[in-house]
């Protein structure tokens, strides 16, 4: 088997070489082996931050850069701290509805599920008007706006979740089944944030939300993490939340209206917001606590255009120290999430300082609580250390293939940049190819730290294992990754074990990712985002000279 797997890594060694003289990296599972073992060892704790495994896990990673020669990505310092606040919300256990005849409560947790980032001790509400807001999007270049003729300021707006593409089998409507941002849930928030809205729920629905009402249930009168944003806060929901389906159709009928006929004028351009008649009450309780937690950063200067980036991306936290499983195991030790990655990112810095210095500047970002929320991306986004203007892309790892050989990779987000085609030309003098990701509706695309560069316009690639299993094919690579959701992702049994795992792909993959930013970093192209794409005007919007 070894040495099958060798020959194979020299043939495609020489292929490259002969091609194109300036990847003169070749990646081994030496070079990201160890990495992961080590990352995901019991000593680094689950890798939560704020805690003893984020101080390991930090100065495992700058000491790394430094062995590695990089310089500093922040000024002298490998560090760039991020912010944060924790929010525990303490929801009332009802809500009341008043409409012209009668009046109802909701139960908490069964019915509906709410939280604020609010961080006064307490926030209520009385006789709050609601408004069903469609699917609460306003989006230009669909020539869409859920939100014209009406002023929803200090109104509860009720929205449906998805956007107006799902379920229509009509890929030219949006995007059809493919969620685009407007149906994530954080968007809908977001939206009615800037309309002013006093407080958003979403109507939860199991197949276009992509999961069922008992996660959302999970973060009932728990903590949620954000960036601590004192000094500069911008307005906020007094909360956001979402309602279940058979709620949300007594609310509606409670207004002389039914769900169904909603959701048909809803998926009209020239829908109009209706007020509910209902008027809602109930409070919550607040409590914040206030925190620092860190991206580390390490900087390759380029040697002609030093002040133009590709940055690299990894998340190196995980879960921490959790709920025990059957075998008594409570470290959450995200081996493949995302030590793995994390890995990859190290290898990759060692490859670019080892080969000929790049015409670019290579930057490698860790990022930090990617799991609650993806925020150490968001501070980066929202606090450069490179100008967005002159970040040419962003690459982004969340998890190596520890399956063994694929001929495929599994793009997350067809259809959104050319980053796309630099990735075919590589895949294809390699033999291999991408796929679209076999599940679009759930919305990966939004779910890694690639995606808060593409909201602030950065054209960001990012790609899962393929399934197409070199020596065994398709089915036995789905059933490969069907294993891994059910039986180690987010779980203490994540963890690396050199029986279960075959690194021969994660070297391919990364290769593969060498190869896209080496060819980047040594070329003037500026990969854009396609027509259609949620963020080309926003990309276009500050390029322009
Ligand atoms: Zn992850």
């Amino acid at each position: 088997m070894r040495y099958k797997f060798l020959f194979l890594i020299t043939g495609i060694a020489l292929a490259v070489s002969c091609n194109s003289p300036q990847k003169d990296y070749q990646f081994t599972t030496s070079d990201i082996e160890s990495h992961i073992d080590t990352l995901s060892s019991d000593y680094f704790l689950g890798r939560m931050p704020f805690t003893e495994g984020e101080e390991k896990t930090v100065a495992y990673l700058v000491n790394e850069f430094q062995k590695i020669g990089l310089e500093p990505g922040n000024g002298d310092s490998y560090i760039q701290e991020v912010p944060m606040v924790s929010i525990l919300t303490q929801p009332s256990e009802t809500m009341e509805i008043q409409s012209a005849k009668e009046k109802i409560s909701l139960n908490g947790l069964q019915d509906y599920v709410f939280w604020t980032q609010r961080t006064d001790s307490a926030v209520s509400f009385q006789d709050a008007e609601m408004v069903f807001a469609g699917f609460g999007i306003v989006a230009p270049e669909y020539g869409w706006d859920d939100y014209k003729n009406i002023d929803v300021k200090d109104k509860i707006v009720v929205v449906l979740v998805n956007d107006p593409g799902f379920g229509t089998e009509d890929a030219s409507f949006f995007k059809g089944n493919t969620m685009t941002y407007y149906g994530r849930w954080t968007y809908k928030y977001e939206e009615a944030i800037r309309q002013g809205a006093l407080g958003c729920l979403i109507v939860h629905n199991t197949i276009p939300a992509g999961y069922g009402f008992n996660v959302i249930q999970n973060s009932w009168n728990s903590s949620k993490l954000y960036l601590d944003d004192r000094g500069k806060e911008g307005y906020k929901l007094a909360f956001e939340g979402w309602v279940t389906l058979p709620t949300a159709n007594r609310l509606f009928e409670m207004a002389g209206l039914n769900e169904r006929e909603l959701l048909a004028k809803a998926r009209k351009p020239d829908f109009q917001a209706i007020p509910l008649n209902l008027k809602a009450s109930s409070s919550l309780k607040v409590e914040a606590t206030y925190n620092t937690s860190q991206n580390v950063v390490a900087k390759l200067t380029g040697e002609q255009n030093p002040d133009e980036y590709i940055v690299y991306t990894a998340h190196w936290d995980h879960l921490g120290v959790g709920k025990p499983d059957a075998s008594g195991d409570s470290i959450y030790n995200g081996a493949l999430d995302n030590a793995s990655g994390t890995a990859a990112l190290l290898a990759l810095a060692k490859a670019f300082k080892e080969s000929k210095t790049p015409n670019r500047s290579v930057i490698f970002l860790a990022v930090t609580a990617e799991e609650q929320g993806l925020w150490g991306s968001a501070y980066y986004a929202q606090n450069p250390i490179y100008p967005l203007e002159k970040t040419v892309a962003n690459i982004n790892m969340d998890g190596i293939n520890p399956y063994g050989k694929m001929k495929d990779v599994s793009v997350i987000g067809v259809g959104q940049s050319e980053m796309e085609e630099l990735l075919d030309v590589e895949l294809e003098k390699l033999g291999r190819y991408s796929a679209p990701e076999p599940n679009p509706v759930a919305g990966y695309y939004f779910r890694s730290d690639h995606f808060n560069f593409a909201k602030v316009g950065v054209p960001a690639l990012y790609f899962h294992t393929g399934i197409d299993h070199v020596e065994k094919g398709k089915e036995y690579g789905k059933e490969l990754q069907d294993q891994y959701t059910a039986e180690y992702y987010h779980k203490p049994s994540d963890e690396y074990d050199s029986s279960r795992w075959n690194l021969d792909g994660a070297v391919d993959d990364v290769q593969l990712l060498y190869n896209i930013g080496q060819n980047l970093a040594n070329s003037n192209q500026w990969p854009a985002w396609k027509p259609g794409s949620e963020f080309k005007s926003i990309r276009e919007g500050y390029m322009k000279k």
